[in-house]
C-alpha cells in the first residue's frame, strides 16, 4: 500500500477495487464459484455493480469481495482499506469510537469492521518456534477482568490469563488466552521445537515441560534477577507491555469472548513490526491477504 492516507485507493472505490484485485488475483480474476480462470469478463455498463465479473464457465457473477471478509458488507471497499491501514499502523490499536469518528461511520459499523479485520490478522502459523536451536521466551500476564468475578484481596483469579511466546531469531510472537498451567504446558510442547532454548521465569509449571527441550533456563524474578547472560524474558515482557498499554488505553472493555481477537491483532502487529523490517503499508498488505477465505458473519461476531 502507498505510504500515506492520501493514496487514491483510500478515497475512490473503483481504485480500491483495482488495488484489491491486483493483490488477490495477481494472475487475473478467479471465479469463487467454480474456481475457473478462463472465459471471465468484466461487466460494463452504468447500472452494473462495481467490480462485477461474469464467469462463462459456470455462468455466475462475482466480485473480488466474494468469499472474503469483505463479502456482504455495505461498507465501501476504499473505507475498508483505510480502516485496515489505520489498524495496521497504530502501534497500540485504535478504538471503534476513534475509527468511527475518523471514517465517518457509526460506532456499530466501525466495531464490526474492526472485528473482521482482527479476524484477518489471525495467522495461526504452524512453524515451530526455536527451530534450529534458537531462543524462545515464554511468559504469562494477566489482563482485564472476567465477567462476574469479584476482585479478591490477593491473587489474579478475577483476571484473564494470557500466555506469550517470542521466537528471538524471527522476532515473531504468539499470544494465547489460557486457563491454567496444563494448557500452558500443552502450548509450549506444541509450539516449540525440541531443539529450542526455552527461557522462562522460575515458575514451577515450566520445570517439567522444560526438560523436553535442548535447554531450559530460568531467570529468578523473585530474587530480582532479570538478565543472566542471554537468558531473559525481557523481549516477551516488552511485547506484553505494548499489548497492555493498548488494552488499557484503547480497548477498556474487552469481553473475554473477544480477547482472542485482540490478541491476534497485537500478535500480528508485533510479528510484523518495523524492527523485523515491515512498514505500515506492508503490514496492511499482509492483512489484506488474511481477508481472503475468512468469513465472519455478524452473528458469529456478537
Ligand atoms: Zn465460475
Amino acid at each position: 500500500m502507498a505510504n500515506n492516507l492520501s493514496a487514491p485507493h483510500f478515497h475512490n472505490e473503483e481504485k480500491a477495487f483495482a488495488y484489491v484485485e491486483e493483490r488477490l488475483w495477481p494472475n487475473g480474476p478467479v471465479c469463487p464459484h467454480c474456481g475457473g480462470v478462463e472465459r471471465i469478463s468484466k461487466m460494463q455498463g452504468q447500472s452494473t455493480r462495481m467490480g462485477l465479473y461474469k464467469c462463462y464457465q459456470c455462468r455466475k457473477p462475482f466480485t473480488v469481495r466474494m468469499g472474503t471478509l469483505f463479502e456482504s458488507s455495505k461498507v465501501k471497499l476504499n473505507v475498508w482499506l483505510m480502516a485496515m491501514y489505520l489498524i495496521a499502523g497504530s502501534k497500540k490499536g485504535i478504538s471503534s469510537n476513534q475509527l468511527a469518528r475518523t471514517l465517518g461511520l457509526t460506532v456499530k459499523t466501525a466495531w464490526f469492521l474492526s472485528h473482521r479485520i482482527r479476524e484477518a490478522m489471525r495467522e495461526g502459523g504452524f512453524d515451530l518456534f526455536g527451530h534450529g536451536g534458537g531462543a524462545v521466551e515464554v511468559d504469562e500476564t494477566y489482563i482485564g477482568r472476567k465477567a462476574g468475578k469479584a476482585v479478591p484481596k490477593g491473587g489474579w483469579g478475577h483476571k484473564m490469563k494470557v500466555l506469550g511466546l517470542v521466537d528471538r531469531n524471527s522476532g515473531k510472537s504468539r499470544f494465547f488466552h489460557v486457563d491454567g498451567g496444563k494448557e500452558i504446558q500443552g502450548i509450549v510442547l506444541e509450539d516449540l521445537s525440541r531443539e529450542a532454548r526455552l527461557m522462562t521465569d522460575e515458575h514451577v509449571m515450566y520445570r517439567r515441560v522444560g526438560r523436553e527441550f535442548a535447554e531450559h533456563s530460568a531467570v529468578h524474578h523473585y530474587e530480582k534477577e532479570y538478565v543472566r547472560g542471554d537468558v531473559t524474558t525481557n523481549t516477551i515482557e516488552g511485547a506484553f507491555s505494548i499489548f497492555k498499554r493498548g488494552m488499557r488505553g484503547v480497548y477498556q472493555h474487552c469481553a473475554e469472548k473477544h480477547l482472542h481477537r485482540y490478541l491476534a491483532e497485537f500478535e500480528f502487529r508485533y510479528s510484523h513490526r518495523e524492527k523485523v523490517g515491515c512498514n505500515d503499508a506492508e503490514r496492511a498488505d499482509k492483512m489484506l491477504k488474511g481477508i481472503v477465505g475468512k468469513r465472519l458473519t455478524y452473528q458469529a461476531c456478537v
